[in-house]
């Protein structure tokens, strides 16, 4: 459940416009078991948001097969959220935390209390108590991308896509924000796919980590695995 299937993966930006298409990401086969934390690492300007956005839904393929349980990916789902490396990109400034935090649920209609019970719980999951009433604007990077990891958590989506999620924080709270995940993932067991291009990121984090290749057609090229530091 939750096996995210790529199979023969191939991206162009530029379809149609010539015999032979400029793949950004050419043939890419890979299976992330439902649970699993799986990390892409490579390059800056490889494709690694490319084939994240593909998988979110943001983005269409090409070529090939893609499909959660068997079901073909064609737009964003709530079994998929992406976690972004810009909190700022993502979090309403005139809401506070917990109003962010339930923003998802108050969409889904989802009762006062009951969304309480759940932003009470992935604030504290994330380290946020305390913090509730505050505006993103008097919270650090690395709160702000607590707030995102919270509210994510909240829509309880099955798979986590994260694209350089700690990328621009400094790297103490990196450090925290890392063990804060491995923590997280413990306890919730979502399948995560973890963008960077940081290779200590990578094995501090991952069960396996796909290499992906330098662009152009960026394939991934390699899988290790990770004896698991946690
Ligand atoms: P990474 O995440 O590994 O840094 P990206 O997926 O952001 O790589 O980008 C891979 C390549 O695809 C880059 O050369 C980028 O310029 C190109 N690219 C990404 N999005 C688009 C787009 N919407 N249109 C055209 N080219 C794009
Ligand atoms: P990076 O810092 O890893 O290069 P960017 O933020 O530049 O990542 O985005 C990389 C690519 O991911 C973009 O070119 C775009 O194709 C895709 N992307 C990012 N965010 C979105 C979004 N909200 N909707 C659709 N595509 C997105």
């Amino acid at each position: 459940t939750n096996t995210i299937f790529i199979e023969r993966l191939r991206k162009s930006f530029s379809a149609g416009t010539a015999a032979e298409p400029h793949y950004i990401i050419k043939d890419v086969d890979l299976v992330v078991k439902g649970g699993e934390f799986f990390i892409l690492l490579g390059p800056s300007g490889c494709g690694k948001s490319t084939l994240l956005s593909m998988i979110a839904g943001f983005v269409g393929k090409t070529e090939g097969r893609l499909s959660v349980d068997g079901e073909e990916i064609r737009k964003p789902g709530r079994d998929r959220a992406m976690v972004f490396q810009q909190a700022d990109a993502s979090l309403f400034p005139w809401l506070t935390v917990r109003e962010n935090v339930e923003f998802g649920l108050r969409m889904k209609h989802i009762p006062r209390k009951e969304r309480r019970e759940s932003s009470d719980r992935f604030i504290r999951l994330v380290g946020l108590e305390g913090h509730e009433d505050k505006f993103p604007d008097a919270l650090s990077g690395g709160m702000k991308q607590r707030v995102q990891l919270a509210r994510v958590l909240a829509n309880d989506p099955a798979i986590l896509l994260m694209d350089e999620p700690f990328g621009a924080l400094d790297a103490m709270t990196r450090r925290t924000m890392q063990n804060e995940l491995i923590r997280i993932w413990q306890e919730t067991r979502k399948t995560v796919i973890f963008v960077t291009h940081d290779i200590q990121e990578a094995i501090l984090l991952g069960q396996r980590v796909g290499i992906m290749s330098v662009g152009p057609a960026s394939r991934i090229t390699d899988i290790y695995e990770v004896p698991l530091s946690y």
